[in-house]
């Protein structure tokens, strides 16, 4: 990464500027709390911000996190001793107890050269009720010496008593431009892709900066749009091939879904002339062709109709019939590429 000094001064996060101000004040007043809970979309920069709050409260420099210092330099090698991580093994995996139970002896130490022990509980909506129970005595007798940055999808996923003995920092997804700039300037990432990733991300800065290595998202989003742009100009048996092919992996299945209300949301913005930016920008020409020889019922039509697919695949509905259902209300617009 290059540039980082012109992050967020000196934080080294995009965005969540108003975030950083605030820990930047409490660091200055020394009035930082023993607990914080930072919520919001995944790949939305949570653990980056946890990561840079960890950093700044054990920086020894002037302006934390000063990323000079030796605790700066250890915590960008990831190997500072006073600070923890702990997750479930994987993502959609459970926290257990024992993981809890593991930090909180480790807790109990002093800290080994921070000024702090420092735990980082990521994605902690799926640490079960045993475990939330455990952190619970953690939270309720704080230790003047140990912060716990928590993140979560949604502070409703966890107890109530867990949630309210934490700061709360909500993060909303960046803005297209900031999302689109910092992809130019510290990813290196040419114009128009920065541009496609931007909106495709949502604003979720973690995704799109994933995307700009890994392509494996954007190839299955390029996949299931050109699949949806063949069906959309297809004759009905090109559909039930379609159909066919896409029941035959449901987990897969709802991901392709998810795409293609994105691209009927697109339809219908371009349908009522709405200036809001696409999603799909690489397709507009598609797009706007669709648009133009349909009227804006067929495409809120077509995007209702992949949103009720989606819940009925959610309660085990017949995946081929349900997908064959959907494919054959889209409307049918004579081939357009
Ligand atoms: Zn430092």
């Amino acid at each position: 990464m290059t540039q980082r000094d012109t992050f967020s001064a000196n934080w080294p996060v995009i965005g969540h500027n108003w975030a950083i101000d605030q820990f930047r004040r409490a660091l200055q007043f020394e009035r930082t709390r023993h607990a914080y809970l930072i919520t919001g979309s995944a790949n939305i920069g949570k653990t980056t911000l946890a990561w840079a709050l960890a950093t700044a409260l054990n920086c020894q420099g002037e302006t934390p996190p000063c990323g000079q210092c030796r605790s700066c330099k250890l915590m960008a090698a990831g190997s500072h001793s006073d600070v923890v991580v702990i997750e479930a093994e994987q993502v959609g995996g459970t926290l257990k107890i024992e993981q809890v139970r593991d930090l909180q002896h480790g807790l109990a130490l002093r800290p080994y050269e921070g000024r702090f022990k420092i735990a980082i509980l990521r994605r902690f909506h799926e640490a079960n009720l045993a475990a939330q129970n455990a952190l619970l005595k953690t939270l309720e007798e704080p230790s003047s010496q140990v912060v716990l940055i928590l993140t979560a999808e949604h502070g409703d996923l966890l107890l109530p008593t867990i949630v309210s003995r934490c700061q709360v920092l909500n993060l909303r997804p960046l803005a297209l431009e900031e999302t689109e700039a910092a992809l130019r300037n510290y990813w290196n990432v040419e114009p128009e892709q920065a541009t496609l990733l931007a909106r495709l991300s949502g604003g979720r800065i973690g995704w799109a900066i994933r995307s700009t290595t890994d392509t494996t998202e954007l190839d299955l989003r390029h996949e299931s749009v050109n699949a949806l742009e063949q069906a959309i100009a297809g004759t009905r048996y090109e559909r039930f091939q379609l159909a066919e092919g896409l029941a035959k992996d449901k987990p897969t299945l709802l991901t392709v879904l998810d795409i293609w209300q994105t691209y009927w949301r697109d339809v219908l913005l371009a349908t009522t002339r709405s200036q809001v930016a696409l999603t799909n920008i690489d397709h507009e020409s598609a797009i706007l062709q669709i648009a133009s020889a349909i009227n804006p019922e067929d495409a809120q039509r077509a995007l209702e109709a992949t949103r009720r697919a989606v819940t009925q695949l959610g309660q085990n509905a017949n995946t081929r019939l349900c997908i064959e259902v959907l494919l054959l209300d889209y409307p049918f617009v004579k081939p357009f590429q």
